[in-house]
């Protein structure tokens, strides 16, 4: 196998802009990563936070406006994108619409001088592995967005590149394709044995695919850490925001409670799980609506409430109450009406508490 590698290292990348006001925008902010082979990294935040930037600066579609880039002992953000070699795969599939699904993805080969029979023997394996034999000789255009988004990461393996890099590549196919190809990109990956960077604002994209996750906001690194890490326990309340726990309030620290710490608002007491060392005792608790759940009066980290909102689901509701502590969300099965009275209750390792007055 071509450009293998062990680890491509970040260093302190930077990236500035100049928005449409004339004002300095800081798009990365010193992001440090080791990203090793076989890796799949998402690079996940909401919109502007910087993940395109990061993923440009990788490819060399962007020059950096400080730090480096290695891939082993190779300095690379020096290079044109051309030699650096990697696969890159868009959004938009980029594909070229008059030229066959073979052409298309025999184009970087092409340019790249290999001999036509060679292209096509190895643009047919590329079409293999992403399971499109038979379509060799269609154009773009008579292809489904996913056969689309197919061609376009045959195209980027062909050239056999040490790392691939993907920019929120199914963001325009429909839910159910969506969760299809995260299972194919993942197989391709594996089959591949290199490395994968993927750029995406969809938490459960990220939490299906990576096997690590970088949380980005407003160009700075949050947390870097497994799925399941960042999920069960969130380095701040932007990531557990992010990370879907819409209820975050406002409590007073009790004290420690076997490995948990005890707080208290309003006369309800929780026990959680520590997220910080705490400077005073006024604590954000961070729950989330799905950890919600219905319980007799008097159960351990039970709290009474008032529904105040009901949005059915079918299997569950999504539901607004009012309790001692706050308002708050909760999704539980069941049917509710507006006005309510039930008891939910939350378990301590899903209650989880940082330091200081929500932000
Ligand atoms: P999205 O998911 O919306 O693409 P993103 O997380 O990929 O968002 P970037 O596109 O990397 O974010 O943008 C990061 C920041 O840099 C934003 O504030 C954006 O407005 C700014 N930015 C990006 N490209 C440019 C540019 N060419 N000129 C000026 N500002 C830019």
């Amino acid at each position: 196998m071509k450009h293998q590698f062990e680890q491509l290292r970040l260093e302190s990348v930077c990236r500035n802009f100049v928005n449409a006001e004339g004002q300095p925008v800081a798009a990365l902010q010193g992001l440090d990563l080791n990203i090793r082979r076989g890796e799949f990294i998402a690079l996940l935040g909401p919109s502007g936070c910087g993940k395109s930037t990061a993923l440009n600066c990788i490819a060399g579609l962007q020059p950096l406006s400080g730090g480096g880039i290695w891939l082993d002992e190779k300095r690379i953000d020096v290079l044109p994108p051309e030699k650096r070699g990697f696969g890159m795969v868009f959004q938009n599939y980029a594909l070229f619409p008059h030229m066959s699904v073979l052409d298309n993805v025999g184009f970087g080969l092409k340019m790249r001088g290999v001999a036509k029979a060679e292209t096509a023997k190895r643009a047919r394996e590329a079409l293999q592995l992403v399971q499109l034999v038979g379509h060799e000789k269609k154009l773009p255009g008579q292809l489904s967005g996913g056969q689309q988004q197919r061609v376009a990461i045959a195209r980027a393996i062909v050239i056999e590149p040490p790392l691939i890099l993907m920019d929120e590549p199914l963001s325009n196919l429909d839910t159910k394709l969506r969760i299809e190809m995260r299972a194919e990109i993942r197989r391709i990956h594996t089959q591949l044995d290199r490395a994968t960077i993927y750029v995406t604002h969809d938490q459960d994209e990220a939490l299906s695919m990576a096997d690590r996750i970088v949380v980005m906001r407003e160009g700075v690194v949050q947390q870097v850490a497994t799925p399941k890490e960042v999920y069960g326990r969130p380095k701040n309340l932007h990531v557990a925001r992010f990370m879907g726990y819409r209820n975050v309030l406002p409590f007073t620290l009790e004290g420690t409670q076997g490995e948990g710490v005890a707080v208290e608002a309003n006369g309800v007491r929780l026990v959680g799980m520590a997220m910080d060392g705490f400077s005073s005792k006024r604590v954000a608790v961070a729950l989330r609506p799905e950890d919600m759940e219905r319980a007799a009066p008097g159960s351990e980290n039970a709290f009474d409430a008032q529904v105040t909102t009901v949005e059915y689901g079918g299997r569950d509701s999504l539901i607004r109450v009012k309790s001692a502590f706050g308002e708050l969300w909760a999704r539980v099965a069941g049917e509710f009406t507006e006005g309510e009275r039930i008891t939910l209750r939350v378990p301590p390792t899903r209650t989880l508490v940082y330091d200081g007055e929500p932000t």
